[in-house]
């Protein structure tokens, strides 16, 4: 073999006896096939089927099983951003005619996605108030084909009754995505309260180091994560495995740090509430917040996020 030949060919070493408990970084764009047979018959490699660097990684896979086990899911997608898992959800769902309700306390740019891009490509929404409950029904008409739900809010953190607009929404064949950033899958579970989609901004606790952006969204119906699957395919997203390694090592420790960051928001929140410079604290763990026996009933404990 010529010496530049030998440049471009990695040696095949043994993995025998190599039992790391780190998740190895792969990195790929291509994928080598056995043959052009199999070449031409990659799309039956189905949903965890490996085809191309951009749809999965063995790195990027071993994330997403252990957010879907955390969430008790069927599937995971890793996207680039907590804001990306929004917005490919949405448009996984939407169609020009159709409509999102959306609650008055959402994170701001899933707002803006709904005014700035979604309005003109036919797609309406409408703004309920968070503590609507089992209310929302009667928001709900024929063009209404997604709620989305945050839990507790950003900014004025009203704790949403997720159970009962999951139910209202299922009465009517309507699918329901929760923003679970708050709270995490330590914290709360949508897919057991009926939500369809729980989405994460990974950036935050399972990063936990403000070194990295990532984002997921956790299923229970491979219908639905066949259409994530469709359009991400057809926008070219995909995450960097070495995101997702860091996310893996972040995950270890997130346990440990989100209770220690939440009793001492809770201490903190308690301090500033007898305060005299502060009027009001918003903290689901204090009974001053809306919704919050609605907080007791459903989460195990409280983050570290208030107002
Ligand atoms: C930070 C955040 C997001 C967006 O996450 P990025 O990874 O920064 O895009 C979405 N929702 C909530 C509730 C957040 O706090």
């Amino acid at each position: 073999m010529h010496d530049l030949t030998r440049c471009v060919q990695h040696p095949a070493v043994s993995h025998d006896g190599f039992k790391s408990l780190a998740v190895p970084t792969y990195r790929a764009s291509t994928i080598v096939y056995d043959d052009p047979q199999d070449f031409a018959r990659r799309a039956a490699r189905g949903l965890d089927g490996y085809t191309y660097g951009l749809h999965g990684t063995p790195t990027t896979r071993t994330l997403e099983a252990q957010i879907t086990a955390l969430h008790g899911g069927e599937r995971t997608v890793l996207v680039p951003s907590g804001q990306a898992a929004v917005a490919i959800t949405m448009l996984a769902v939407l169609k020009p005619g159709d409509t999102v309700l959306i609650p008055d306390h959402v994170y701001p740019p899933v707002r803006h996605l709904c005014t700035n891009y979604l309005a003109s490509r036919g797609i309406a929404h409408r703004v309920y108030d968070p503590l609507i409950g089992a209310g929302i029904a009667d928001l709900i008409d024929a063009g209404t084909k997604l709620i989305w739900l945050e839990s507790p809010g950003s900014g004025t953190m009203e704790v949403q009754d997720v159970p009962a607009i999951a139910r209202a929404a299922k009465a009517r064949g309507v699918l329901t995505g929760c923003d679970n950033t708050w709270a995490s899958p330590l914290l709360f579970k949508p897919l057991s309260h009926g939500v369809d989609f729980a989405v994460e901004a990974l950036t935050k606790y399972v990063g936990g180091h403000s070194d990295l952006l990532l984002g997921s969204i956790t299923v229970k119906e491979l219908s639905l994560r066949q259409a994530l699957k469709d359009v991400l395919g057809v926008l070219g997203i995909g995450v960097s495995p070495d995101e997702a390694a860091l996310a893996l090592r972040g995950i270890e420790t997130m346990g440990v740090r989100m209770a220690h960051s939440g009793r001492v928001a809770r201490e903190f929140a308690e301090r500033l509430q007898a305060a005299p410079a502060v009027a009001r604290v918003l903290h689901p763990a204090l009974p001053s917040c809306p919704g919050h026996e609605i907080f007791t009933r459903d989460f195990n404990a409280a983050s570290t996020v208030f107002s």
